[in-house]
Order: C-alpha cells, then sequence, then structure tokens
C-alpha cells in the first residue's frame, strides 16, 4: 500500500516518524494509502531548508516570482482532472465539484501573479522641506499553513501563493484524512521552477500542528479548521510571536422573507446545505423562515431532500457523495439522533440511507429538521454533514436576532426581493461573508476571505489585499540629502516646518 510522503527541500521522503494514519476512501470505506505522521526532526529539517533559501527567494524580483506562479496557474489548468480525482478518491465529494474548488484556489494563483503591483509602496514628496518618505512592504520569512479536510487544493491555495508572491518560504501541513494533493501541488509548483524549499509539504497530526506553532523559525501561521482548534492556534502561536490568522467553523444562517422567490430559493438552499455533503465552512446550515413562508418553504425542501442524488463521487450524475470518515459518519449521526430527541421535528430522516453496491461506504442521506430551538445541539454545534435546520421567526427583526445571537459569524444570507431589507440586513448582519439572493457568498480572490466572531482568531482575513498584509511586514522609509539638511543639531521633536 501506497505511503504520502512528505515533501521537504524538493524531495519525497518518509522521514524519521515512525508513525503512520490510514487514508481512506470514504466511497468504499476501505483504507486505501497510508500518511506518514512527521516528527519534529521532520518540521526541523524543512526548517532549515526553507531558511537556506528564504534570502535569495526574498531577493527575486516580484515579477520573477510572479513569472513562477504563472506557469504554476497553467499547470494547474492542465492538471485538473488528475487533482480532481484524487480529492474524490480521498474526500468523496463529485468530481465536478472538486474542479469548482480547483478553479477557486486557481483565481488566488491569478491575484498572486500581480506581486509586482500588490507590493507597491506609498511615496509622499517633501514630508518636510527637503525630506521625502516611501513605505515598502517585506517578507516574513519561514511561515506555515495548516488546513482542514474539506477543501484539500483551494484551502492551501488560498495561503500558499499569496505567501510565496511576497517573498516568504512556506511550508503546508495539509489534513491528515486527505493528504495527497498536497505532494501533487508541491509537484507542480516544482516543475513550475520554484526554487527547492520555497514550498514544502510536512505530513502529520497535532503533534506536527503543536510543533509548528511553538518553533522560534517560523514567523506566521495561517490556519483554517474548526474553532476549537482555531482558538489553540491562535493562543498558542501568538503566545510564542508570532503573527496567526485562524480561521474556525461556522453555522451559516439563510433568512428566508415570504416575498422571495420560493422555488430559486429552495433550490439555492438545497444546493448550499447538502452539496459536498455539507462539508463546506460556508454552507447554509440554518435555514430561518420569517412569517407564512415556513410552511411551503418545508415542503419544497422535503421533496427535494427526498430526491437527491447520493453516491460515489466519481459518477458526476451524483449530486451529494459520501462523508470523509466512518467516525465523522457516526458524529454526524449521532447529532440527528439528538435533534431528534430533543423536539426537533424530523421531516426528513437521512440516516438509513443505502447506496446499493458501497454498503460500506460513509454515506448518509439529507436530513431536513423543523421547528429548530435555539437551545438544540443540533443549532448550537456545528454539525458539518447533510443537516439543514429549519427555524421560524414571526418577523425580520427577530430573525436577524437569532443570526447574530449566534457566536459563529462566517458567512449569512438573506433571500428577499425587498430592497430596504436586503440593505438592513447587509448593514445589522454580524457575518464576514454576507449574501443577498446567494446562499455561499465566497468572496473572490481578489476581495478577502473571512468571519467574524468565533469564525476568525486574528486581524488579518485569507487571500486578496489581506493576503498581501499578513505574510508581510511594512518599513517606512524617510529620506533627506545633504541640502535638506539643516545646520547644526536638532534637540526638538522634528515636525514638518
Ligand atoms: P480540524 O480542526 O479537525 O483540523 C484542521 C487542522 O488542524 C488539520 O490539519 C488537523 O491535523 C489539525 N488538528 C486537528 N486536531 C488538532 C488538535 N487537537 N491540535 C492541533 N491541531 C489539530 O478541522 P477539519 O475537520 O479538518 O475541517 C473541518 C472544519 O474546518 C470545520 O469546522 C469547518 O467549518 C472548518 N473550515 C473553516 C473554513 C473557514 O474558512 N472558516 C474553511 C474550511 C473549513
Amino acid at each position: 500500500m501506497s505511503i504520502i510522503p512528505h515533501v521537504i527541500a524538493g524531495r519525497k521522503t518518509e522521514g524519521v516518524g515512525s508513525r503512520r494514519a490510514d487514508v481512506f476512501n470514504p466511497a468504499t470505506g476501505v483504507v486505501a494509502r497510508h500518511v506518514v505522521l512527521g516528527a519534529k526532526e521532520d518540521l526541523e529539517a524543512a526548517v532549515t531548508a526553507a531558511k537556506a533559501v528564504f534570502p535569495k527567494w526574498a531577493e527575486t524580483p516580484p515579477l520573477t516570482r510572479a513569472r513562477i506562479l504563472f506557469r504554476v496557474r497553467d499547470m494547474l489548468e492542465a492538471r485538473a482532472d488528475e487533482f480532481a480525482a484524487i480529492i474524490t478518491a480521498e474526500h468523496g465529494k463529485i468530481l465536478s465539484d472538486a474542479k469548482g474548488e480547483i478553479t477557486r484556489g486557481l483565481e488566488v494563483v491569478e491575484f498572486a501573479t500581480g506581486a509586482p503591483e500588490l507590493l507597491k509602496g506609498e511615496f509622499t514628496e517633501q514630508v518636510g522641506r527637503g525630506i521625502d518618505a516611501h513605505t515598502m512592504r517585506q517578507p516574513l520569512g519561514v511561515v506555515a499553513g495548516i488546513t482542514p479536510f474539506n477543501f484539500p487544493v483551494m484551502v492551501p491555495l488560498w495561503m500558499a501563493p499569496m505567501a510565496i508572491a511576497t517573498g516568504n518560504c512556506f511550508i503546508l501541513k495539509p489534513s491528515e484524512r486527505d493528504p495527497s494533493a498536497a505532494v501533487l501541488l508541491a509537484d507542480v509548483f516544482k516543475e513550475a521552477g520554484l526554487p527547492d524549499g520555497v514550498f514544502q509539504v510536512v505530513q502529520g497530526d497535532k503533534d506536527m500542528v503543536n510543533a509548528i506553532l511553538v518553533h522560534p523559525d517560523i514567523q506566521a501561521v495561517s490556519f483554517v479548521g474548526s474553532t476549537p482548534i482555531a482558538k489553540h492556534v491562535y493562543a498558542t502561536g501568538t503566545a510564542h510571536g508570532k503573527r496567526v490568522q485562524a480561521l474556525g467553523g461556522a453555522k451559516n444562517h439563510a433568512i428566508v422573507m415570504p416575498d422571495c422567490d420560493l422555488d430559486k430559493t429552495i433550490d439555492a438552499l438545497i444546493g448550499a446545505a447538502y452539496g459536498s455533503a455539507g462539508e463546506r465552512c460556508m454552507a447554509i446550515s440554518v435555514a430561518v423562515a420569517v412569517g407564512p413562508v415556513a410552511d411551503s418553504l418545508v415542503a419544497g425542501l422535503a421533496d427535494k431532500v427526498r430526491a437527491l442524488r447520493i453516491g460515489e463521487g466519481t459518477n458526476n450524475d451524483n449530486e451529494m457523495g459520501p462523508l470523509v470518515t466512518g467516525q465523522h459518519l457516526a458524529r454526524v449521526s449521532g447529532l440527528v439522533a439528538s435533534g431528534a430527541e430533543q423536539g426537533a421535528t424530523v421531516v426528513v430522516d437521512g440516516r438509513d440511507h443505502a447506496v446499493h453496491g458501497h454498503e460500506k461506504g460513509f454515506f448518509i442521506g439529507g436530513t431536513l429538521f423543523d421547528n429548530v430551538t435555539a437551545d438544540m445541539t443540533i443549532y448550537r454545534e456545528e454539525i458539518f454533514g447533510p443537516v439543514l435546520c429549519v427555524m421560524r421567526a414571526p418577523d425580520f427583526e427577530t430573525a436577524l436576532r437569532l443570526v447574530n445571537d449566534s457566536p459563529f459569524g462566517n458567512g449569512a444570507a438573506i433571500f428577499t426581493r425587498d430592497g430596504d431589507t436586503a440593505r438592513a440586513f447587509t448593514h445589522r448582519v454580524k457575518a464576514g461573508m454576507v449574501g443577498v439572493n446567494v446562499p455561499i457568498p465566497v468572496p473572490m480572490a481578489f476581495h478577502s476571505f473571512g468571519g467574524w466572531n468565533d469564525s476568525l482568531f486574528g486581524d488579518h482575513h485569507m487571500h486578496g489585499p489581506e493576503g498581501v498584509r499578513f505574510f508581510t511586514r511594512m518599513k517606512a522609509v524617510t529620506t533627506r540629502w545633504p541640502d535638506g539638511v539643516r545646520a547644526g543639531a536638532e534637540f526638538v521633536m522634528p515636525t514638518h516646518g
């Protein structure tokens, strides 16, 4: 059985750590590969290689860095089928959805090819008599990215192109549940001409994460995962002097107003709740039906949930694949059971859904709950599975209060035809990414991605202009030449006059 390696200093290696983890094919439930779980020494080797190449990479003109990223872009596009196949094989999502993830990652590479423009500083002539000032942004050094299982290509590409374009050396620690795509990414970066050590992969679990967080030569950590781990990464990384952006979990609400286009809203919610089996941080997991729309909304959703085409991700006719692991399947099933026990109305129960010929796969059907209340476990916890909770609110104000009382604040959407209500929502909702008749408002690469509250710890959102700021530090230079120098020593605080 094949072993998924690290990529350190341009070489694939099993390293010195002796632990291994199973990597499943979720559609069959069979262990397909093993991944090495690295030890501290493996991280040390990667950091040493990164430190060695950093001065040369940081001195490389941004245009030269950008040209490599142009090649990366083309190669990712040319090899999209290969990437999609490995995503589907280890994550389980439908191939066409895997392709969509690659496209969204590619957009960040495209944005990062603008490095010469993105790194431009500002210049002010005559900040004082005969004195000019300018600012510049410089790389941090060795930086790391720690990523979740649900987007094994897109999330690493939220980070790596930005870090590399701005002159840093980037070490990726992918999820141990679907780690192969990271190795393929390393192949692409190498073939595109990136010097060895600028993009590296260390495989591992929490021990590797914790080694990264305390390593004195890693300057910054970009993290995406669940809220408890994001909190831990932020607290530990910053306590060790690092710059940290840690994106956490979510519970995204959609408010459905009585004046919405109901058919289109139902379609939007079905795709957003059940696409990728609900394993998206921007999935809609709560629909808040306002006033009289609730009964027809639930009836329309129920018909479509029962009709979901569920099966292996390699068949593009399917709409939903399996969950990522048997352990995750057991957790999601347990949460569905708790919803029934705590009094939610089970409109559709996905627990007994079998996929013919894939009885051992990690499949579950779509579940729809109605009359969910804020005290229930299915509302309070992120389920991260194909489960949609419908709540009922008498009016817009009550619905908005519910959304804003959630500890999470990743995405939120409203479905309405009324401009005043939409504006009130976008103005007052406490979430980082907001949709108006758009269920999954993931910003494009040239805007930045990030939530509020328990969905993001740190100061910077991911990629886009915020990504440039996260991976660089600013320097302000004030200059004068002999003509501008006044005679004699100056003892008072310099002012512009
Ligand atoms: P996870 O938190 O279990 O794992 C994320 C990373 O942290 C992995 O690399 C993993 O190896 C590591 N990790 C796991 N447990 C750890 C521990 N105890 N100590 C240190 N490191 C640990 O998340 P996941 O299950 O892989 O991914 C799903 C989660 O990610 C969901 O909560 C989802 O909402 C979130 N997510 C958020 C965003 C966002 O942009 N906010 C995007 C994608 C996914």
